[in-house]
């Protein structure tokens, strides 16, 4: 917030008003069982009396952890229903025309959270909600996920695995954190064939996602001719970042963003709903977002880099696309 307050950009900008997502609409991709649960670990608000549930981590007095990477304190559960309900307002003002297109600066991210458990940092599928709520309330018919957090969108792609009407797409290092997104989960029943992995090896720097955006996302999204577009937008591979090892630069990530921006707009009428998820450098992290609201707002400079690139194996993911180019049947 500071380096947007700073830079301007914020005054060009509409902000819309935050409030916490309904019960209905989370319980949409999560079980009550788990939507309770969470509610009632969450309770008293004062963390100073939780207990933690696991005794590894009971050193870390007042959280609670429910799994190695993702704690509670008595404010998660309105935090989380709060990050889902910014994005679901977001959703409601591009489906409705108010706005054109948007950015979800949530936390806790949530492209890691599975239909009944929490999981890497994300308590609700913030973008899986918003994405039935864009289908249920405002009539889409398909919705593109598309997921380029360095690192695979389990959750997303288990909410959605048997459903023909989203499409998810997840570009990620792999093998890597959750351990999962091979290119053989590709979907099943009536869904088969709406689930695309894109497992890129370690280092495959700007060029690599480029590639994979160019040559598989767009040719499927023009065969899926979707009615909007949201972006799992992870800043995670970011070279500077403690948790990966894929290279990428600020420039890089604005670049995809063009190449969706651009996708949207020929396909669904520009509605390109974007969604924070991960971004653990907190000096790389504010200027990836920073170049994608300038890529949204149609900046005429919409890149703001101060890091620069890195070298990065630019040959490394050739061969991951033409094998799912083949496996996709895309030319
Ligand atoms: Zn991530």
């Amino acid at each position: 917030m500071a380096l947007l307050e700073t830079d301007g950009i914020l005054d060009t900008l509409a902000r819309l008003p935050n409030a916490p997502a309904s019960i209905d609409a989370i319980r949409a991709v999560h079980s009550a069982s788990y939507v309770e649960q969470i509610r009632a670990l969450c309770q008293p608000i004062d963390a100073s009396s939780a207990k933690p549930v696991s005794a590894a981590t009971a050193q870390d007095a007042g959280a609670m952890w429910l799994d190695p990477d993702t704690y509670l304190f008595g404010a998660s559960y309105e935090a989380a229903l709060r990050a889902a309900g910014g994005l679901l307002q977001l959703t409601d003002a591009v489906m409705t025309g108010q706005a054109a297109n948007g950015f979800s600066m949530n936390r806790p991210p949530g492209h890691h959270a599975r239909p009944h458990s929490a999981k890497g940092f994300c308590l609700f599928g913030n973008v899986a909600v918003a994405a039935r709520h864009a289908q249920e309330q405002h009539g889409a018919r398909r919705v593109l996920i598309v997921d380029f957090d360095v690192h695979h969108g389990n959750g997303t792609e288990e909410m959605f695995y048997d459903d023909p009407t989203v499409l998810f797409i997840s570009i990620h290092q792999y093998p890597h954190y959750p351990f999962s997104g091979g290119m053989d989960d590709c979907g099943s029943a009536a869904g088969e064939g709406f689930n695309v992995n894109i497992p890129l090896p370690d280092g495959v720097g700007d060029a690599g996602y480029l590639a994979a955006v160019q040559q598989l996302v767009a040719p499927l999204a023009q065969e899926f001719a979707p009615d909007v577009i949201f972006l799992s937008a992870g800043y995670d591979g970011h070279w500077m970042d403690p948790l990966s090892g894929h290279r990428l630069s600020v420039s890089g990530y604005a670049a995809l963003v063009q190449e969706l921006f651009t996708l949207a707009e020929s396909l669904c009428g520009g509605r390109l709903i974007c969604a924070l998820e991960g971004g653990y450098d907190l000096n790389a992290l504010p200027h990836c977002i920073l170049s994608t609201l300038r890529v949204l707002s149609h900046s005429p400079s919409p890149v703001s880099d101060p890091f620069g690139a890195v070298e990065e194996r630019s040959d490394a993911a050739d061969k991951v696309i033409a094998a799912a180019k083949r496996r996709l049947g895309i030319r």
